[in-house]
């Protein structure tokens, strides 16, 4: 049978809008408690049973599916005539964070399979085979995030996979373990970036802006840098009842300063950065005991590094002021510029699908983050809604998936000519 070449049928595919929501109802199920959102950190229960729906269901579709070193899950789709050796790469995550939604990063895996679903069943050859990938662990369970899709293009360090964000807590190696993957192998998940046509990622825009404006779709820019340091003050635990005042080192009120100095630090940069403190632990931990250690998380976001560099530099200097502070890296990684043809191209699918469209930068991280320094990469935005995400208020309509999916598709099929 003589296949259908990518512009012969460009003007007549249709996406099945039922298949796409059904199948992202179907997943945002899995992990879901009612009132507190989908809890589906990488490698937990929920994340193995999402990924085995995932698995099943591109295999359905007719995709060769298997999981990588790095405990990504990848769906085939080959092309018959290859013109090229290269890969096109439509992908996102099923990972959530705790008390997450049911779109961030479900909607571009869901979308990516139902656009290969489309090209085969039309049967669309393509210039190149294309991948739909489930990355590990964008939503840093453990450590740092986004380590299937840096695992894949060789940015991972390979210590880090064992290092946990709290004390004694879970590693991503251990994870790894119970999907059958041996953390000591994730090497071999590297791939060279060359054999990449290109990446390509649909995601809730996860901020107002298009809502607001009233645009119907986000052509990605660029996306943040994100800096991200555990700072440990070190006190000394004691009787909340019995030692007297004068002679408390309560490691709480050391830290205390550098909650609101923070804000500050940010504001005095050039205004678009953001900077966060979102995660504060004390031990022991008791409302009769002197905090012995406070540890909490410093986060800095900006498309300038000198910005996120000086906020860290202050925060360092702050720290060596003190007794028994320590500031450790978790990740620096800095914004990312998207490829220009790419956007067009995004630009372009939104005209043919008659929606609107504007430019936007990526205030939130992604897996095409890792994938921007040295593939050819997109992302494409759709609303949600009142901005709301990593919550379990997350929220997208039928039909903006499906707008966002078909865009997706016309994306792919301009990109093969
Ligand atoms: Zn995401």
């Amino acid at each position: 049978m003589k296949m259908k070449d990518s512009k012969m049928v460009k003007g007549n595919v249709a996406i099945d809008r039922d298949r796409l929501w059904s199948d992202l109802m179907t997943v945002g199920k899995i992990g879901f408690q009612q009132g507190h959102g989908v809890n589906r950190p990488a490698l937990s229960d929920a994340d193995i049973a999402a990924r085995d729906w995932l698995t099943k269901r591109m295999s359905a579709a007719g995709l060769e599916v298997r999981v990588d070193a790095a405990a990504n899950v990848i769906g085939t789709l080959k092309t018959r005539t290859p013109r090229s050796q290269k890969i096109l790469v439509i992908g996102s995550h099923l990972d959530t964070v705790p008390q997450g939604g049911m779109f961030d990063g479900a909607l571009g895996v869901g979308a990516a399979l139902e656009c290969a679903r489309v090209i085969r069943e039309n049967e669309i050859e393509l210039p190149w085979d294309i991948e739909i990938i489930d990355f590990s662990d964008e939503e840093a369970a453990y450590n740092a995030g986004t380590v299937g899709s840096r695992a894949m293009i060789g940015q991972l360090k390979p210590d880090e996979i064992f290092v946990s964000k709290a004390k004694g807590g879970l590693t991503f190696a251990d994870g790894m373990e119970k999907v059958g993957k041996d953390p000591a192998r994730i090497g071999e998940a590297v791939r060279d970036p060359k054999i990449f046509a290109g990446m390509l990622e649909l995601h809730i825009e996860q901020g107002s802006r298009l809502e607001s404006e009233g645009i119907a779709i986000g052509a990605v820019t660029g996306i943040v840098g994100i800096y991200r340091y555990i700072v440990t003050v070190r006190g000394e635990a004691g009787h909340a009842g019995t030692t007297p005042m004068h002679l408390r080192d309560d490691a709480l009120v050391k830290a205390a300063p550098v909650f609101t100095m923070l804000p500050q630090w940010v504001r005095e940069t050039n205004g678009e950065m953001v900077g966060t403190i979102g995660q504060v632990t004390l031990e022991p931990g008791a409302t009769n005991v002197i905090p012995g250690v406070c540890t909490f998380i410093v986060e800095v976001r900006s498309m300038n590094a000198s910005d996120m560099v000086a906020v860290r530099e202050r925060l360092k200097s702050w720290a060596a002021a003190q007794r028994n502070v320590s500031v450790r890296t978790i990740y620096e990684k800095n914004s990312v510029a998207l490829s220009e043809p790419l956007i067009d191209a995004v630009i372009r699918a939104a005209e043919s699908e008659g929606v609107s469209h504007m430019r936007i930068q990526s205030g939130a991280g992604h897996d095409t983050q890792s994938f921007a320094p040295y593939v050819p990469s997109g992302m494409i935005f759709i609303p949600c809604k009142n901005g709301k995400s990593h919550c379990p208020d997350e929220w997208i309509e039928p039909d903006q998936a499906a707008y966002g999916c078909r865009v997706l598709l016309r994306t792919i099929l301009d990109l093969a000519e």
